[in-house]
């Protein structure tokens, strides 16, 4: 007893938060951001990921924060999360990703490989494998990048005449992009239907397309043998998560191109065990909410924006709800510049750089000051309401 007294001593001095990783009552209230001096903002923009999406509950971060007091088996913990997740979703296999992206790659990497281990060390090398995936040329966009990082080559269709053409023992999978599918000639119903015709797996990426929350089970159950969506956006789980849907084989292997096996082509799309909790907890979470409910708040918050705005003279203003991604009410703000003396960026620059600062959404251009509203907090659409009305009036000279 005599021998530790002094041990005990110096860590009262040392503090004892450099020897656990527990979290001191002092280390709760620290606002890093703030201390870094870095802008924190009303998000009216939306889920985007350079504006970190989405807020996560603090239910999600209380499961987080219990998760991270643990060591586990990663895989035990990826086995049991992916069940539930299937269960939830009613699909045969589910994982958390790295994201829709990390998805795209995972599942792609797992398509190419099945389990065979020579296969999995071998990628991005594709001699001697499968190298090619179908795609409408309508359907080719950025995230494609993630598909092509496991090696693949992209082969172009645009009519279903084409796509028979296209297929070959080269073909190793068909790529949709949900969002894509009225840009298509061949709709989603009739692409899912080629594929299996030719027993080529169809992947569909919905990243952005709950909600509506049917959306979760009705691709897989379509005939998708995989499908993605992205956990932080709606769904309010981990920015950097996302959940990868579908056939068990297929999540068997792409599970096997990802950590924790450090020879995989997506090792690097780590997801470590607060993530895949925390995604969790947000889907259970996000399956409960009363979406029609939410669905008609989120009109309430549109109103209030368009009512204020519509207070200054020549104002008008259009509310969408796109059918397929980012379905929740979208603001166009249009008004006579000769009236109204302000662009619209200027509008979203002066927003940006007022107290609070304010996030117009990205598609802000010269003729329409543009915003969401299902990432503001309730009651900040008041404030986003003034603030607009306010720039406005004040350009009209009123
Ligand atoms: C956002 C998005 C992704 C990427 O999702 P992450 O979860 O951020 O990786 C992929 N595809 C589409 C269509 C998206 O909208």
């Amino acid at each position: 007893m005599v021998g530790r007294r002094p041990f005990l001593g110096a860590m009262g001095t040392m503090g004892a938060v450099s020897l656990s990783p527990r979290m001191s009552a002092a280390a709760a209230k620290r606002d890093v951001i703030k201390e870094l001096g870095v802008r924190t903002f009303i998000n009216a923009a939306g889920t985007f990921t350079k504006l970190t999406a989405s807020l996560m509950a603090p239910e999600v971060m209380a499961a987080m924060t219990e998760a991270s007091h643990h060591f586990v088996d990663i895989v035990e913990l990826q086995d049991a999360v992916g069940k539930r997740i299937a269960e939830l979703l009613e699909c045969e296999g589910a994982m958390v990703t790295s994201g829709a992206a990390g998805a795209l790659t995972a599942g792609t990497a797992g398509i190419l490989t099945g389990k065979d281990q020579k296969k999995i060390l071998q990628l991005p090398d594709l001699t001697g494998m499968k190298s090619e995936v179908i795609i409408q040329k309508s359907h080719r966009y950025g995230y494609d990048h993630a598909v092509r990082a496991t090696g693949i080559r992209m082969v172009e269709v645009e009519t279903a005449a084409d796509f028979e053409r296209a297929v070959s023992d080269r073909t190793a999978m068909t790529l949709f992009f949900n969002d894509a599918d009225g840009r298509g000639k061949i709709k989603i119903d009739e692409f899912v239907a080629l594929s299996k015709k030719h027993k080529i797996p169809s992947f569909n990426d919905a990243a952005a397309d709950v909600p509506p929350i049917e959306n979760f089970k009705k691709y897989t159950k379509m005939g998708f043998d995989l499908v993605t969506f992205s956990g932080g956006k709606a769904i309010c789980g981990p920015q950097s998560a996302g959940l990868l849907l579908g056939r068990k084989d297929l999540i068997d292997a792409a599970r096997l191109n990802t950590s924790p096996y450090s020879d995989s082509l997506a090792r690097g799309m780590k997801v470590n065990k607060e993530e895949m909790v925390g995604m969790l907890v947000a889907l259970e979470m996000y399956l409960k909410r009363d979406h029609a409910a939410e669905a008609k708040e989120w009109d309430r918050r549109a109103e209030v924006i368009v009512a204020a705005a519509k207070k200054v003279k020549s104002v008008t203003t259009e509310v969408t709800v796109p059918p397929i991604a980012n379905h929740t009410p979208s603001l166009k703000i249009r008004w006579d510049q000769n009236v109204v003396k302000i662009t619209p960026l200027e509008v979203a620059k002066r927003l940006r750089e007022g107290s609070p600062s304010i996030e117009a959404a990205p598609g802000t251009n010269r003729n329409s000051l543009q915003f969401t509203v299902w990432m503001l907090a309730k009651g900040e659409e008041k404030i986003v309401a003034r603030r607009v009305q306010e720039i406005l009036t004040k350009a009209a000279g009123a």
